[in-house]
């Protein structure tokens, strides 16, 4: 397959291409999963050997200061408060998501509960651990303090009544790729006296965020995804300094003391961001985490998302004008304020298609029952990648490639 030249030339104007250098890719291969986990950065490669050899090998346990392990969590805390609009203080690394949800759920339930306010409104297709966490907190609170109203994405804001503490959604749907107004809904909510908390999971590194200037209460996110921080790298959590200091959230582990070093037998939350912290962070995962996001140091957000916008309409318009279109249904929105950083096709062969493209070298993901998910990160995809996927898919389905009995056998590994 030869790339027409007209590709090729998006690609020398790329104002991106030198940021793909800095990627450990597979070789010959369209990666399209980096919404699900990012590649290998050089950097973090890099940073791992050293961390290992010098400052785990040798210096030990004198690393803690002499390489900064204890300020870690807040140095790439604000990093990665760079890339979501807040300023310093405000972001700490640590944890999972899921874990760091629990911790401002428990918060904004704290601050509302004076006004007995004590519904969680999200949404019903929200990604399941978010609705999993409200229900643990919920049944450890009991339903008069945390109940979970989960809804259609547009019913949210006429069941904002005087009974709602929180409004929690993640802004861009990890299946359609919807992405919501993040700014809009945050009015609103406040206007209704609701609080929100953002799961930043598919957004952050991936478009700009302006959390402080928008107001938001408190947000989470991961480490692996668009921020390319390596498997099951930690998490983030954001809490608007306003909201510091006045409510205890309840893992009250000692890195969140407000003076861990003095072991006092009674718990003070650090009257900062550093409340959120829990216990001791993981040293190696996050300085891979620490080291890759350098890879946007003077790289911008707008430049990010223009780019990722056109290699989804790209894929897109090169699938539009084939035969095999009207067998795939196009879940993600054609509006670009109200795209994410994906494409969903649904396919009633979804599955199988999906292991014809991973076995012809071009990796996307499937999400049941029936759709096929394609990331769009521009830091290191080119416009020839994308259409070369485009190529891939085209073939698979005109041929009926997937018909094959290889890709229909379900393998039982995980998928995040
Ligand atoms: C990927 C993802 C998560 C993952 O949570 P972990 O606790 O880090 O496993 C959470 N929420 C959303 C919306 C996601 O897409």
């Amino acid at each position: 397959m030869t790339c027409p030249d007209s590709i090729r030339a998006l690609d020398q104007q790329d104002p991106l291409k030198h940021t793909r250098a800095l990627f450990e890719l597979p070789v010959e291969t369209q990666y399209l999963d980096g919404n699900s986990l990012g590649p290998l950065p050089r950097a973090s490669r890099q940073r791992l050997e050293h961390v290992v050899q010098q400052q785990w090998g040798q210096d030990l346990i004198t690393s803690w200061n002499k390489h900064g392990w204890i300020r870690l969590s807040q140095q790439v805390g604000d990093k990665i408060g760079t890339l979501i609009g807040a300023a310093p203080g405000q972001v700490v690394c640590c944890d999972s998501t899921s874990v760091n949800l629990f911790k401002v759920l428990s918060t904004a339930l704290q601050i509302q509960a004076k006004q007995g306010r004590h519904r969680i409104v999200s949404q019903r297709d929200n990604f399941p651990t978010d609705l999993y966490m409200v229900e643990g907190l919920a049944s450890l609170l009991g339903e008069t303090r945390c109940e979970l109203v989960t809804l259609d994405t547009n019913q949210l804001i006429d069941h904002l009544d005087n009974s709602v503490a929180v409004l929690m959604l993640t802004q861009v749907n990890f299946r359609t790729g919807y992405c919501h107004d993040m700014r809009a809904l945050t009015e609103a909510a406040h206007k209704a006296g609701v609080l929100v908390i953002w799961d930043l999971a598919h957004s952050a590194g991936a478009m700009p965020l302006s959390l402080d200037e928008w107001k938001v209460d408190f947000a989470v996110g991961c480490g692996y995804k668009y921020l390319n921080g390596g498997p099951g790298a930690p998490a983030f959590v954001y809490a608007a300094s306003r909201h510091h200091g006045a409510h205890t959230q309840p893992l009250s582990g000692w890195m969140g003391h407000a003076k861990p070093f003095e072991f006092s037998p009674n718990y003070t939350p650090a009257p900062s961001i550093n409340q959120y912290l829990c216990g001791t962070p993981s040293v190696l995962a996050m300085s891979a985490l620490d080291a890759a996001l350098d890879v946007f140091d003077g790289v911008d957000l707008e430049t990010i998302r223009a780019k990722s916008l056109a290699l989804s309409d790209l894929f897109i318009n090169i699938l539009q004008a084939e035969e095999c279109w009207h067998e795939f249904c196009l879940l993600t929105p054609a509006e670009h304020a109200e795209r994410g950083s994906q494409v969903a096709l649904a396919h009633p062969h979804g599955y199988a298609i999906t292991q014809a493209l991973i076995a012809a070298r071009c990796v996307a993901d499937f999400r049941a029952p029936d759709v096929i998910r394609f990331g769009f990160t521009p830091l290191y995809l080119r416009y020839e990648d994308v259409w070369l996927a485009a190529q891939k898919l085209i073939r698979i389905v005109r041929e009926q490639d997937y018909l094959r009995p290889e890709f229909s056998k379900s393998t039982a590994g995980p998928v995040t």
